[in-house]
């Protein structure tokens, strides 16, 4: 098994996670294996080389963005943006509240991180929705950066984010569905 398939063999699949009718992709295996983990880290240098120019910075979504968007990002000899939950980061942070299936939810960065006119990728682990992404996009617009891609480990084809996404000015790519 070689390539995407046995990235795919690595993804955990597991039911009633974190609630009941969820099913909650593990990339636990994935990541412990080291020949996938740097394979994962290969293939989303390709599509971050495919896009166009190298971004000037890449941003990560917590937690599981920090792990693929830093290991790209040194990888490709960018820098890294931790984009964080709430209350995590010192002065002077950047917000933006962003809604979610049950209440609202507050992204930060911090306002040192980003020069406006700076390109910057974001980076994820999973794209279901959407939602997470698109409040990471606005956070870094919000700092003056430009965004028009996003890569993913996984995408959840029928949950939206990628229309989500493309319907804001920003193409998807993912590794595995
Ligand atoms: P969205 O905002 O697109 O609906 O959800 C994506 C966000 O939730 C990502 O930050 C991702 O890490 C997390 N997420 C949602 N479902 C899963 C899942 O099944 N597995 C993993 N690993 N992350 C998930």
């Amino acid at each position: 098994m070689r390539g995407p398939e046995r990235l795919q063999a690595l993804v955990h699949t597991v039911p009633d996670f974190p609630a009941p009718g969820v099913l909650f992709r593990d990339l636990s295996p994935l990541l412990a294996d080291s020949a996938s983990f740097a394979h994962a880290i290969e293939l989303l240098a390709d599509q971050a080389i495919t896009a166009g120019p190298l971004p000037d910075l890449i941003a990560g979504m917590e937690a599981r963005g920090f792990i693929f968007g830093a290991a790209l990002a040194a990888h490709l000899g960018t820098g890294f943006v931790p984009l964080r939950k709430a209350g995590k980061l010192p002065p002077p942070v950047i917000a933006t509240d962003y809604t979610l299936e049950y209440g609202t939810a507050r992204l930060e960065m911090s306002a040192l991180a980003v020069q406006p006119g700076q390109r910057v990728l974001l980076v994820d682990d999973l794209l279901a929705t959407g939602g997470t992404a698109l409040a990471g996009a606005q956070l870094l617009r919000h700092a003056g950066a430009t965004v028009t891609e996003a890569l993913f480990v996984i995408a959840l084809d029928d949950l939206g984010g990628h229309a989500a996404l493309l319907d804001q000015g920003i193409t998807t790519t993912a590794l595995l569905a």
